[in-house]
């Protein structure tokens, strides 16, 4: 093994998928067992190796999943099906059984605590770190989720409005700026955290600061994507 590749799985965590299925809509479960004593804020993610351990095709290696939950011995992941790419792949063709490689729970995309409020806005991506944050938050947050079927509404809990685009891109989307644009009743020091599409969450942080003037400080943003990008991290 190449001394680079030995450096890596020497920073990975080894997990026992234990769970592989297809749940509600475009959603395949994944169950990683055996990964005690980790760290985990909700809203982190980890970065999965989808592909083979090599410097050389590092950029289709590794894959940012967030965690859905973490028990303290396993943790849950929620992938979306999209495409070909090497994660969709991964998560299709991962079987019951095997070994996944992953870097620990790492980003700074979590709760602010101590905020007046809490606001979630993104698409189906966006909705599994939206989901932990919000159970951690016992429901006082309010969320606007777009899906492309209302058979991909994850189970997130909590005050969630769900819009449907139907066979509509995700690709910087109005209807998300204009729910948010609608939005009544924010308590001044509410936090908006903004996740998913990386050209819709640019559009709606940009009608929040300037045309609700809402203070750069109190706007989280994370892209996880975006159409022509491969492996956002
Ligand atoms: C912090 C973070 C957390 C994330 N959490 C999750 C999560 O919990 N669940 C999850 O499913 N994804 C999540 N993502 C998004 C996921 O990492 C990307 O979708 C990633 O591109 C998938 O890798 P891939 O190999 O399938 O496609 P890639 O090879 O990376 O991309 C190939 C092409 O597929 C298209 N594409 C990529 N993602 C999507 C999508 N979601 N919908 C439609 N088209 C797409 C783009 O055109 C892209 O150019 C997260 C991303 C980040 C940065």
């Amino acid at each position: 093994m190449a001394r680079g590749a030995w450096l890596l799985e020497r920073l990975l965590v080894q997990g026992t998928a234990t769970a592989v299925e297809d749940i509600e809509g475009r959603w395949r479960r994944i169950r990683l067992e055996g990964v005690g004593g980790l760290d985990w804020e909700p809203g982190q993610h980890v970065r999965v190796q989808v592909g083979e351990l090599s410097l050389r095709a590092a950029r289709d290696m590794l894959r940012t999943y967030t965690v859905w939950d973490y028990d303290g011995d396993a943790l849950e992941l929620r992938v979306f099906e999209h495409g070909e790419g090497p994660g969709a792949r991964w998560a299709r063709e991962l079987e019951v059984g095997a070994q996944v490689m992953f870097r620990a729970p790492e980003g700074g995309f979590t709760v602010r605590q101590g905020a007046a409020g809490h606001v979630f806005v993104g698409e189906e991506t966006a909705s599994v770190a939206f989901g932990a944050m919000m159970r951690s938050l016992n429901g006082r947050a309010r969320a606007i989720v777009e899906v492309s079927d209302p058979a991909d509404r994850l189970p997130i809990g909590g005050d969630v409005q769900w819009i449907d685009r139907g066979t509509e891109s995700a690709y910087d989307s109005k209807r998300l700026v204009e729910a948010v644009a609608a939005l009544e009743g924010l308590t001044p020091g509410t936090v908006v955290y903004l996740a998913g599409e990386a050209k819709t969450c640019q559009s709606v942080k940009r009608h929040l600061l300037h045309d609700r003037n809402w203070p750069r400080r109190d706007i989280v943003v994370k892209p996880f994507w975006t159409p022509g990008r491969r492996g956002m991290d």
